[in-house]
């Protein structure tokens, strides 16, 4: 398994758990115990009941026909938009809220940027009965209000922090702190493939319902499992991870991953990680990251919150290393016209975050006889401000 994590959750060169000894208690329980419970059978009976019956999957996966004439080739959406929320984010976060139960655990906190992460984790807090804090920039918190009041009335306690850039990077180490002052009754959800191992391999773990259910659709659709190629966007990497999980050992099936350019990738605002990033440690893994000559992490653009991260997960930084996928960007304007284009070939109006997927099929060359299945990882009602001031409906 030339993909997957070795005993110490390195992808290659990349990945660890680069931890202060005061985080060893957390992260050494939730190592020693989360395969063993995600693979107990009442385990993944419930885990696969709420996707079902709550998230609403199977997500369909759509022939997008006006789209495949425009671009000459056959494209296939795979639809996470309609999840429940409105995003794959909903996948990993019931999945460790299952987990969170059998640890015992009565309290969950989590970080947030745009919101999205932190909604779908009031979500199942909700669903569960179980206590949220979420850590929130008090910047992103000023410009992200709908989002903040969806997760009060869901009843999560949203924390403003007002240390470093008062964004998501400080979020994360208040939730850290917090979790390492009560490693006995919380769990702490990460949002994406990054962090400290076991993180990065939980989360593509359960997102991986993405690539099984695409697999077993296309086979129905085109008789044959396996497309062409696979694009998804990359913010810290988990709806492209899920996307690409079960397709990892098919060589044969081309995967693309989409940054976001912001400005340019040489404008100095941009979160094109791997297009202009090195080496490092962020979050208590070794990854690709915006660093300075330094090694100070360079502040992240983009017009879209969710892809503003200035690292990518392990597994991202390893198979850009190896070349077994390829990664693609997106700048802003060009997000926004593929935004309004899928809107008006399809009806569909898609998040930001989803549109810079979009954007990247202007750049790849394709064949009439191709399969293309892009994952559409959220619907656009969120960023209704952004295209408004755009395009000026
Ligand atoms: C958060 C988000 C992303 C980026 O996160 P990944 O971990 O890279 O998938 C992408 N799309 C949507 C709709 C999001 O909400």
């Amino acid at each position: 398994m030339k993909y997957t994590i070795d005993q110490f959750g390195y992808y290659g060169e990349f990945g660890g758990a680069w931890i202060p000894e005061m985080m060893y208690a957390n992260i050494s329980e939730l190592l020693t115990r989360y395969l063993e419970i995600m693979e107990s059978p009442g385990f993944s009976q419930e885990f696969d009941s709420l996707l079902k019956d709550y998230v609403g999957r199977p997500s369909p996966l759509y022939y997008a026909s006006r789209l495949s004439e425009r671009y000459g080739s056959h494209l296939y959406l795979k639809r996470e938009d309609l999840n429940h929320t409105g995003s794959h984010k909903l996948n990993n976060t019931i999945g460790q809220i299952l987990l969170a139960q059998r640890l015992g655990k009565t309290r969950i906190i989590a970080e947030t940027g745009a919101g999205q992460h932190g909604l779908a984790t009031a979500t199942v807090c909700a669903l569960k009965g179980l206590q949220c804090v979420v850590y929130m920039g008090a910047t992103d918190i000023a410009r992200q209000e709908p989002n903040v009041r969806k997760m009060r009335m869901l009843g999560a306690e949203v924390v403003p922090v007002n240390s470093g850039n008062k964004t998501l990077k400080d979020a994360t180490n208040e939730a850290m702190r917090d979790w390492i002052n009560h490693p006995e009754d919380t769990h702490y959800i990460i949002g994406s493939v990054v962090g400290p191992h076991p993180y990065p391999d939980m989360v593509a773990r359960f997102q991986s319902v993405i690539s099984a259910e695409i697999r077993k659709q296309l086979l129905e659709k085109t008789g044959s499992e396996l497309p062409t190629r696979l694009i998804a966007c990359v913010g810290g990497g988990s709806n492209a991870a899920g996307t690409f999980y079960h397709f990892l050992e098919e060589e044969q099936v081309e995967l693309i991953g989409v940054e976001a350019a912001g400005r340019g990738v040489d404008s100095g605002e941009t979160a094109a990680t791997l297009a202009v990033g090195s080496p490092g440690v962020l979050h208590a893994a070794r990854t690709m990251l915006m660093q300075n000559s330094d090694g100070q992490i360079t502040e992240p653009y983009s017009i879209s919150a969710g892809l503003d991260y200035p690292g990518i997960g392990p597994l991202h930084a390893h198979l850009f290393k190896t070349g077994r996928a390829k990664y693609l960007n997106a700048t802003d304007r060009e997000t926004l016209e593929a935004a309004h284009l899928l809107t008006r070939l399809e009806g569909i109006i898609p998040a930001l975050e989803s549109a810079h997927a979009l954007a990247a099929l202007d750049k790849i060359p394709m064949k009439p006889d191709e399969v293309n299945v892009v994952c559409l990882s959220g619907r656009g009602d969120k960023d209704m401000a952004a295209y408004l001031e755009y395009f000026g409906y």
